[in-house]
């Protein structure tokens, strides 16, 4: 697809989670493919939580999986304690969770990506992009003064756009504080953090993208050799741990236990009496944190009647004694953050050895791109992950495998909001933008009961396979599970029993005479796989892996009936195109109001117009009228 005169059909700028998914997806697609990253040995680091996946982001990571991507598989290799959240509630709403062992995470993403066909990777900062006369971006200029061509750039620089570190007084330009590495101080002096990005954020000024700020924050390190776990809640992972991934038959890394502590009525109060030198209280930072991953202090004003905050005490790595104390998040100054970890059990003694931050950085308004993630204002140049107002490792990866192959393919390649999470977060942000830094959650999505995390590969799996983005090795271990699952359904669908036969059983259902099979049985919640096999022995032959799924879909059957109608209906939208150019000023019925929102918004289809906030279902009347009267 590039020209002769390009070196590489795509450049991805950043290493970070948006960036190796981007990368490895436009590589896997077959488009030449350099990732340019500050630093090599970053790439894949975990700014803040040693942890991947959980309510909603797992459902991504297994999406993403699906997809070939890289993460699903760099946890498996690096986790070190899985547990899906959300056991006793359905499967639609579990959410798969493991915590990582950080160098382990890296060294994963850094072999994934060095096997990876097409893919160079090179330690570069990218200063400026490169535009044709047309103003479109053909490629970017580095800080050597190095000119690298491509027609189409992804962008995926993080926190780092005019990073701000705040550390209660003290404000320190960074993109970022430097992971753990041997003889690198863990404080928050020059050589312990990363150098922001000024360069880029000024050029995308320059071109016109509208910059905004955010905000989110990190907890203090502790030396867990310090911690008295004496009395603390221990919490084991799941027995045994379930692979992200479809291509990881088990875990193999060793897996470690967390434990649970909590803030005191004393650790609250020492909090309110210094409030006053908390950035985010004294004035220090104007812009908006994620709501759903607060500071502490954020905790203790908002929720002023609790009497304790959980903290989880998740382990950095097997062989590195640091400890992520998960809950308490701050920026407020390193002596009350000390004197904070001697208000909380078990921390009395603890050595800190890196106090919590909090990060001020620019991201664009993510309604200023496609739902390709190409911008609308530069054509061949796309955005990823934290630099588009969203939050996590999982949301950034998502937008990565979106825009890597998007970038790698002159064909446009979606996602909609009834295949994936990975289509309710590129919708909900190209459509509604942000306000605040975005995280994926269950409830965001309309269609949860079809888009579960145990069936990401049969939702999705298909369209990599024919968009050419799933190697052979995954496409065929798909097409052997898809086979089995048929087989199975068909013999648990033969298998039939009279009521009567059942009750002999124990298993109660209506006496109506009808006779139900294995199948039909399996949606009855009271009744699982093992009575099932109690009854039909013969289905002992099905593989566990292929029963669960079996039984999953099984319960949803009935449910689904009703949600494919509603899927239709969506989707009856969605096929309506809007013209990128139309005159929304014509429409004589729109109010100025929704006719301003519509504007601003240029919503691609009729479904995405529904969705902007303030659009009336009489405008939206109005609106289909007038394209069918133009078409
Ligand atoms: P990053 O992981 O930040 O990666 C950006 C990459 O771009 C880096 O490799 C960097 O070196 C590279 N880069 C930047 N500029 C250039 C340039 N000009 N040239 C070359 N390379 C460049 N997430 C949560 O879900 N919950 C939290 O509580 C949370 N807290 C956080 C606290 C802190 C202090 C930080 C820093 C992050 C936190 N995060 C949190 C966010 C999480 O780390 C990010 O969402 C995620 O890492 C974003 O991935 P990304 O790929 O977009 O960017």
């Amino acid at each position: 697809m590039a020209g002769n005169e390009a070196w590489y059909d795509v450049i991805v700028v950043g290493g970070g989670h948006a960036g190796c998914e981007a990368a490895a997806a436009a590589a896997r697609l077959g488009a030449r493919t350099l990732l340019l990253t500050h630093r090599l040995d970053t790439i894949g680091e975990m700014s803040c939580n040693p942890a991947i996946g959980g309510l909603g982001k797992g459902h991504l990571v297994r999406e993403i999986d699906a997809f070939d991507g890289v993460i699903g598989r760099a946890i498996d290799r690096a986790g070190i304690q899985f547990r899906t959240l959300n056991l006793s509630k359905g499967p639609a709403v579990r959410g798969p969770r493991a915590q990582a062992d950080r160098r382990l995470y890296r060294m994963a993403v850094r072999e994934l990506l060095a096997e990876q066909a097409n893919l160079e990777l090179r330690e570069e900062t990218v200063v400026n992009l490169l535009m044709s006369a047309t103003e479109a971006c053909q490629g970017v200029l580095t800080e050597l003064g190095n000119e690298i061509k491509a027609p189409r750039v992804v962008l995926t620089t993080g926190t780092f756009l005019r990073g701000l570190i705040h550390l209660g007084e003290m404000t320190i330009p960074a993109g970022r504080a430097r992971g753990q590495r041997e003889g690198l101080p863990m404080d928050l002096s020059a050589s312990a953090v990363e150098q922001p990005s000024t360069g880029l954020a000024e050029t995308l000024g320059r071109l016109g993208f509208g910059l905004g700020r955010l905000k989110t924050g990190t907890p203090p390190r502790l030396d867990g050799r310090t911690i008295d776990y004496a009395g603390l809640e221990r919490q084991d992972g799941d027995d045994p741990p379930n692979p992200f991934s479809s291509l990881t038959p088990r875990i193999s890394t060793p897996q470690v236990p967390c434990y649970i502590t909590a803030t005191t009525a004393e650790s609250h109060a020492l909090i309110r009496d210094n409030l006053h030198r908390s950035p985010m209280y004294s004035g220090q930072i104007g812009s908006i944190g994620p709501r759903y991953c607060p500071s502490i202090e954020d905790k203790v004003v908002r929720f002023a009647q609790r009497e304790r905050h959980q903290i989880f005490l998740e382990p950095e790595g097997l062989e590195d004694p640091t400890v992520y104390p998960n809950g308490i998040s701050t920026s407020l100054p390193r002596d009350v953050q000390l004197a904070l970890l001697r208000t909380i059990p078990g921390l009395e003694r603890a050595s800190m050895v890196r106090p919590g931050y909090a990060i001020e950085y620019d991201h664009i308004d993510p309604r200023e791109l496609k739902p390709t993630l190409e911008t609308r204002r530069v054509p061949g140049l796309y955005m990823a992950g934290q630099i588009n107002g969203t939050t996590g490792y999982e949301e950034a990866a998502a937008q990565g495998l979106i825009a890597g192959l998007n970038a790698a393919s002159d064909r446009e390649f979606v996602v909609d909001r009834a295949e994936g999470y990975l289509g309710v977060l590129v919708d909900d942000l190209v459509t509604l933008g942000v306000t605040e830094p975005y995280r994926m959650f269950t409830s965001r999505a309309e269609y949860r009961l079809w888009l579960r995390a145990d069936n990401a590969d049969q939702r999705l799996t298909p369209r990599g396979v024919a968009l050419g983005c799933v190697g052979t090795r995954r496409a065929q271990m798909f097409h052997v599970k898809q086979r089995q699952l048929a087989a199975a359904r068909a013999q648990a669908s033969e298998l039939k029993a009279t009521p009567s036969a059942l009750a002999r059983d124990g298993i109660a259902v209506n006496q109506d005479g009808v006779r139900r099979s294995a199948l039909e049985l399996l949606a009855y919640p009271e009744i699982g796989w093992n009575a099932i096999l109690s009854l039909w022995p013969q289905l002992k032959s099905i593989p566990t892996d292929i029963a669960d799924q079996l039984a999953i879909d099984a319960r949803y059957e009935g449910y689904l009936a009703r949600q494919r109608r509603d899927i239709a209906a969506y989707r009856r939208d969605e096929a309506l195109a809007l013209p990128p150019d139309l005159d929304y000023g014509a429409i004589g019925s729109l109010s100025n109001e929704v006719r301003q929102k519509l504007q601003a918004h240029r919503p691609t289809t009729l479904g995405q117009a529904s969705r902007i906030s303030g659009v009336t279902p009489a405008a939206l009347v109005a609106l289909l009228k007038f394209v069918r009267r133009a078409a």
